[in-house]
């Protein structure tokens, strides 16, 4: 028997994307011989998304469909289509038609191999060079550099997972892009292929520089929870002592020089002042970590959801269905 696959959706204003990226899928599944699900995550668009895969999902049972009751953002919307999924595969991609669903096949061949994650690689990117191509070429440098999982094109939402890697995932922020690291350091087999690229034709992209920035703060919250989540003492108690033992390095030298040297230091108070600046830089990111360390304490332990479920289309039946 081949895999079950699901193909993962989030959808966010695709209301003229929807049909003819159906289309394409359908094309390709069909030719595949695999059983499959499609599952759309409408994520709260406000523009006719929401009618337009509904009637799709009329016409087509194996497109099932998750409507959220207000935009939660592309991460949780894909939790939505992930905590779904009941396939051996998932294959999570945009909705936009900038990813191409003829890789698919690509993406299941190196998994037949015996990898675990396959990450598509855009290598011709085609969105705008200045705002997201280089701002994000230099963040998958600095990903691949923090994490040693050396991929070039993390970013990239067409990727394959076997199920038991990504199943029970929490995603938050734009974590989504960090799984395979997730996977590689709990000793998944990661790998990567080339995949084509589309520019968008139809409706906006929702995204700016921005993002980079968000990517790279939450690279510092994924290393850092690898690292010391378990012992955040490790880190800021060793950080402490050795703070402590440089101040008091300096007032020993202060001591030694007014007692041996008569030479006082009282008087010239600027050289502690560039001392005391940048701990209290140092200090304020590790601050800014511990927080996140308890936003993500926050997120596990209350068990809340990153997604609220307005109604669902073609899903098990104790899921709430629409209104017809
Ligand atoms: N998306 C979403 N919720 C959002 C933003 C985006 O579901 O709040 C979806 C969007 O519809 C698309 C995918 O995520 O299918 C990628 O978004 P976009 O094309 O805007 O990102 P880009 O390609 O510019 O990185
Ligand atoms: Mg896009």
């Amino acid at each position: 028997m081949p895999d079950m696959l699901s193909i993962i959706i989030p959808l966010y204003n695709e209301q003229d994307n929807v049909e003819p990226l159906y289309a394409k899928l359908d094309a390709v599944l069909r030719d595949m011989g695999h059983v499959y699900e499609i599952i759309c995550i409408n994520d709260g668009s406000s523009d006719d998304t929401r009618e337009r895969i509904d009637a799709l999902a009329e016409r087509d049972k194996r497109l099932r469909v998750v409507h959220l009751r207000r935009n939660f953002g592309q991460t949780p919307a894909m939790m939505a289509g992930i905590d779904l999924a009941r396939g051996d595969i998932l294959i999570p991609m945009d909705g936009d038609l900038q990813n191409d669903p003829a890789d698919i096949p690509k993406l299941l061949a190196k998994l037949d191999e015996g990898f675990d994650v396959v990450s598509g690689w855009r290598k011709d990117r085609k969105d705008n060079p200045i705002k997201r191509n280089l701002p994000s070429r230099m963040a998958n440098r600095l990903i691949s550099f923090i994490s040693g999982v050396h991929l070039h094109d993390y970013g990239c939402s067409l990727k394959a997972y076997r199920r038991d890697i990504i199943k029970g995932v929490k995603l938050y922020g734009e974590m989504h892009r960090f799984i395979p690291i997730h996977a590689a350091w709990q000793g998944a087999r990661v790998t990567e292929v080339g995949v084509t690229h589309h520019p968008r034709i139809h409706g906006e992209s929702k995204y700016g520089m921005e993002r980079t920035i968000k990517v790279i703060l939450d690279l510092m919250t994924v290393k850092f929870l690898d690292k010391y989540a378990s012992k955040p003492m490790y880190l800021f108690g060793g950080f402490g002592l050795a703070s402590l033992a440089v101040s008091g390095f300096f007032f020993l030298f202060m001591l030694y020089c007014k007692f041996f040297l008569d030479k006082s230091f009282i008087a010239t108070p600027l050289p502690l002042g560039v001392v005391m600046f940048m701990l209290i830089g140092i200090m304020a990111i590790f601050m800014g970590l511990i927080a996140e360390i308890l936003m993500r304490t926050y997120h596990e332990s209350q068990d809340k959801p990153t997604y609220i479920v307005d109604c669902t289309r073609n899903c098990k039946e104790e899921d709430r269905s629409c209104a017809e």
